[in-house]
């Protein structure tokens, strides 16, 4: 992974990131297997004798601990990346105050006047 491909994770949306989650997660399972049996592999050779043929073993020994470092950093970033603070909100739109409530329809002449009003001002009606 390259850092000019963190942007792109950091703008992903949940379910690439949670795919990325679970890509480190794999390769965390896979690096410590690859190791294990890059190990048995090169217990085998030197048993037979070949002691450089376990030198191409072992660089199989470090690509399964690249591998668990890389989805070890993978999980984390797609872990972190989900709880990261969520865009701007986006929710429904709450409309300021409503202004009809500032004002009241007099119940005897429909006239509308304002709260603040105890008397219609039309005809005297108490609210
Ligand atoms: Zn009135």
């Amino acid at each position: 992974m390259t850092l000019s491909a963190i942007p792109v994770i950091f703008g992903a949306d949940e379910k690439t990131r949670t795919a990325i989650f679970f890509a480190g997660i794999a390769l965390m399972a896979i690096g410590p297997l690859v190791s294990v049996l890059a190990v048995s592999s090169c217990f085998g050779t030197i048993l037979s004798g070949h002691f450089i043929a376990c030198v191409t073993d072992f660089s199989f020994v470090i690509f399964g601990g690249v591998l668990l470092f890389v989805g070890l950093i993978t999980a984390v970033v797609g872990a972190v990346v989900q709880d990261a603070p969520p865009p701007p909100f986006t929710g429904p739109y709450r409309p300021p105050a409503a202004p009809q409530s500032a004002e009241v329809n007099c119940k005897k002449c429909g006239a509308v006047y304002g709260v603040d009003r105890f008397f219609c001002p039309s005809c005297g009606q108490r609210r």
